[in-house]
């Protein structure tokens, strides 16, 4: 049975996995989904004796059904390679009653990396599918982590450039320099002088000009997103929950078809969503905890079934959760809504046009595997104190969002159901607020003297991502005004 992606909002587009990957977002706005959600085709006991490498094949081959072999091999072993400081890609570590699933061993130490390895190879695999001759251009408005991954896919990946705008003075100084100090020939860093909406503003721009698209196609080049709304993001996470599933039945921690919960630290929705896939193709999942922090629209909309963005955005020291609207929900609220396209679109409108709407009750029926909860600021910097002083693991303060909401959720329903806790940076990524958590006495030393610190008290070596960035050369100074964009991308481009 072939699979073929369709619009939430527009039931009579029908799109290939590959077509769905080339062109990122529908063209009435909605997102691809699969038409029906493929069940596994092995047992849990043989992918309990599978490489990550051979879960990531036999789980994309039943959504991404019109790549070849050949192909989606390619795609495998390209991305998940020496890149990853570990074999086993995604890790599980016992520790405070759960098993944490470091998604972080890539290149940029963030779970991004997970799908951002293999998305190039996707994208250019799917562009000689599709018979397109044009070069893949990239463009991205980044608030640090994403542009960072991004880059690091796509460097020296033939057939594509990448161009990254972030706000000058709205980055992080490590994501700064982690971002400047970017290798690869094809690889394009611009700072603007404006804030991270306004980068954003401008790649929107830039991609819906019309007289720019011809001049690129003339110059044999084309646009494409490597945003979190891709399905050729969304699949390749899928994986990492049958691996972990397949590594707690491997090791003896669970039996064959024992349930397991996972908690997830949630932002866009796109690693939860992927979770939820991975519930319904057949994997014994008991409840998919969604964990927000402060900005808790997410938990409000599954205590509620009021979906509301109209709030105040709170900056905190989680940052990549610190969203207003989560893209990928609309594929949750487009399936509980009977994969009915219209009313799903309705519900979108309302969205953008009153900023908020609400799901009826038999659409809020179907959500009973859901549980949400949040964490604030302060209970999340307690729960990276207390796991540390009574385990020695210390969490990133994402991680940590997720572990104070599965301790509430234990403590409300005293399920004991064995966990899975997606872990989806490394501390070192956010060392300042993770040391500051610890102990304030850390908040005198710069940047790397708490990177040498943080290792002396984990015991964990810093990572090649942070050690390369020390010493690194800056290879990108340009900086641009808002209104200079398109200009330097056609510079860029030697439009
Ligand atoms: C992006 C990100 C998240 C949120 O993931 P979503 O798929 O957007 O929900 C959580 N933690 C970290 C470290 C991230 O980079």
């Amino acid at each position: 049975m072939s699979i073929l992606y369709s619009s939430t909002r527009d039931d009579s587009v029908k799109v290939t996995a590959s077509e769905a990957i080339l062109k990122g977002l529908a063209p009435d706005g909605g997102l691809f989904v699969p038409d029906s959600i493929p069940a596994l085709d092995k047992s849990l006991v043989e992918f309990s004796k599978m490489t990550y490498q051979e879960v990531a094949y036999e789980v994309m081959k039943l959504f991404l059904d019109d790549f070849t072999k050949e192909e989606l091999l390619h795609c495998i072993n390209s991305a998940y390679d020496s890149k990853f400081d570990t074999t086993k890609m995604a890790p599980l570590v016992k520790a405070d009653d759960a098993y944490f699933l470091e998604l972080f061993h890539g290149k940029t130490i963030a779970f991004k990396d997970m799908a951002l390895s293999i998305l190039p190879h996707l994208l250019t695999t799917s562009a000689k599918k599709n018979n397109v001759k044009n070069d893949i251009v990239i463009l991205t408005a980044t608030s640090g982590d994403t542009g960072k991954a991004a880059l690091a896919g796509f460097a020296d990946v033939p057939g594509t450039k990448i161009i990254v705008f972030y706000p000058k003075d709205g980055v992080s100084p490590i994501q700064e320099k982690q971002m400047v100090t970017q290798k690869g020939n094809n690889t394009y860093v611009v700072s603007i002088k404006g804030n991270f909406d306004d980068a954003q503003t401008g790649v929107k721009k830039i991609f819906s000009d019309k007289e720019l698209e011809k001049k690129m196609d003339d110059a044999g080049y084309q646009f494409s997103s490597a945003n979190s709304i891709n399905i050729g993001r969304l699949v390749p996470q899928v994986v990492y929950y049958v691996y972990a599933y397949a590594q707690l039945l491997a090791n003896g921690e669970i039996k064959e078809n024992e349930k397991i919960n996972v908690v997830v630290p949630t932002g866009n929705f796109g690693n939860i969503l992927a979770a939820f896939y991975a519930k319904n193709m057949g994997l014994p999942i008991n409840k998919l905890i969604c964990a927000s922090n402060e900005n808790k629209v997410l938990y409000d909309f599954f205590t509620t079934g009021e979906y509301d963005r109209n709030r105040e955005f709170i900056l905190t020291t989680s940052p990549s959760m610190d969203i207003l609207i989560s893209s990928n929900l609309e594929r949750l609220i487009y399936r509980i809504a009977g994969n009915d396209a219209n009313k799903n679109k309705e519900l979108m409108m309302e969205l953008s046009s009153q900023g908020k709407y609400t799901i009826s009750d038999s659409m809020k029926n179907q959500l009973k595997d859901f549980y949400g909860n949040y964490a604030s600021e302060d209970e999340d910097a307690k729960t990276i104190k207390r796991i540390y002083e009574e385990t020695g693991y210390v969490i990133d303060t994402h991680t940590s969002v997720a572990a104070t909401v599965y301790n509430k959720y234990r403590a409300e329903t005293k399920d004991d159901t064995k966990t899975v806790i997606a872990s989806t940076a490394s501390p070192y990524k956010f060392t300042r607020a993770v040391m500051n958590a610890i102990d304030t006495k850390y908040d005198s030393l710069s940047d790397f003297e708490l990177v040498d610190e943080l290792a002396k008290i984990s015991k964990v070596k810093v990572p090649n991502a942070i050690e390369e960035i020390r010493t690194a050369k800056v290879l990108h100074d340009t900086t641009v005004e808002v209104n200079e964009m398109k200009d330097i991308v056609e510079k860029i481009l030697s439009l």
